[in-house]
């Protein structure tokens, strides 16, 4: 339960001062939802605390990667051995080789991967590498996806561009954004048009393996892999984009569900244990046109770092079958609670997963593509945010994130959520537009 706010409502204002909106990454600034963002001191298995000495159910997860919940001893450990041995090196180092390996002994389709610091830059890189590949400028995205702030990638953006209800951003050029098809998701036929219209143009489709940033809107049956056919139909290149969903819905990522091969690969969050690490990754034959071997060029003075590398390794090592399943049956457990709670408040709402990822939409239509999210009644979130936040259970600031569980949520933890629910339903049921 909350014990006040003064301390991050002060924090905040400094914040203000020395960085724009007060916040380093724009969603985390609640200007969707309202009110003083919470400045976190700690967080351990479950649970988070902010500078209030507040304590929270951490529904966000860092926005996916913390699988294992906060401060996994393993995982400190390998951060707190790494840094011991030395924090960079700006050389090939063993690690770097073992996070490769692991990457790619869980995903079939990833023969080779290049390890880079942000997902946007594993996306930057993926779309670079796709153009010199091919020799085409042309990239096919889908709305309410989101691939990070890559210029080209920024167009009817899902995750903080749709919070903030922007259309693309001002500083991305007439060129750029001409390059860019944008269509509507889970819709092959105009995917098929957009090839007819631009014979020999098209580089690459990317697409998030399984919708996360327009909340958690999964593919129809078939739509990867008709994506993966009419590409290869044309020459172009699958993009999966799996930052959100890689190591998370399961070991392999959406592949593991779904088994549909992109051709080119992006991964974040999870295999970086928390620490920036990114990776890009997919064919051989692909990957070969990267310098040094080849004339794509692309680089990091702190890629593969030997710290976010050690707690990526210890990551992934620590997620096996029991953590996935445990994932699984969080993700339910809290879909399942969302439901009841909502039914009893009668409120007309969708639970919507995409693997392990959980999404609450309010409304009668179920969402499968960005207008249905845009549509659905997103006026209703702000006090059910609330609601549970007084609660003790901090939930994305967003009406367009997906929910991340993790391994560590127990008992406790859900009986928090459990009783900050009612309150939360009732708040959504009494929202007005
Ligand atoms: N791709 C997807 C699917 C994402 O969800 C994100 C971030 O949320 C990114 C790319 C960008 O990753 P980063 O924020 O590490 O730049």
């Amino acid at each position: 339960m909350s014990t006040g706010t003064e301390q991050s409502k002060a924090w905040f204002d400094r914040a203000k001062a020395a960085i724009p909106g007060g916040v380093n990454s724009p969603v985390r600034a609640f200007n969707s939802v309202g009110g003083t963002p919470r400045f976190m001191v700690r967080g351990e298995g479950p649970h988070l605390w902010d500078a209030d000495g507040n304590r929270y159910v951490d529904l966000v997860s860092s926005w996916g990667p913390m699988i294992l919940g906060h401060a996994h001893p393993a995982v400190v450990e390998a951060a707190r051995r790494a840094a011991t041995s030395g924090l960079s090196f700006g050389t090939p180092t063993i690690g770097e080789v073992e996070l490769a390996e692991e990457i790619i002994g869980r995903v079939e389709p990833v023969e080779q991967v290049r390890l880079v610091n942000s997902g946007t830059e594993a996306t930057m890189s993926a779309i670079r590498l796709a153009r010199g590949f091919t020799g085409r400028s042309k990239i096919v995205k889908f709305a309410g996806c989101y691939h990070g702030h890559v210029d080209a990638l920024l167009a009817q953006a899902g995750s903080g561009v749709a919070t903030l209800g922007l259309p693309t951003s001002p500083g991305v050029t007439g060129a750029q954004a001409a390059d860019t098809l944008v269509l509507p998701y889970n819709d092959l036929d105009a995917v098929r048009k957009s090839f007819v219209d631009n014979p020999g143009e098209i580089a690459a489709v990317i697409t998030e393996a399984a919708a996360g940033n327009m909340g958690a809107v999964a593919p129809d049956d078939g739509f990867n892999a008709g994506l993966r056919e009419i590409a290869h139909e044309h020459g172009a290149l699958l993009i999966m984009d799996e930052v959100m969903t890689g190591f998370r819905v399961s070991a392999a990522g959406w592949f593991g569900l779904e088994g549909v091969a992109g051709d080119l690969y992006t991964f974040g969050k999870v295999m970086s244990g928390g620490l920036p690490a990114a990776a890009f990754g997919g064919r051989a034959d692909v990957m070969a046109k990267l310098a040094p071997g080849g004339p794509v060029y692309q680089a990091g003075t702190l890629s593969g770092n030997p710290v976010a590398v050690a707690t990526g390794l210890a990551t992934l090592r620590a997620a096996d079958h029991a953590v996935y399943a445990a994932l699984d049956a969080n993700a339910k457990r809290l879909g399942n609670l969302f439901h009841a709670a909502l039914l009893e408040a009668g409120v007309a709402h969708h639970v919507q997963y995409a693997g392990n990822l959980v999404s609450v939409f309010f409304g009668e239509t179920p969402v499968r593509d960005y207008a249905g999210a845009q549509a659905s009644e997103t006026w209703r979130f702000p006090p059910f945010f609330h609601a549970l936040l007084d609660g003790g259970v901090y939930a994305p600031p967003s009406a367009y994130e997906a929910w991340f569980v993790n391994a560590a949520m127990d008992d406790e933890a859900f009986s928090v959520i459990e009783a900050a629910l009612p309150a939360a339903a009732r708040a959504a049921a009494g929202a007005v537009q």
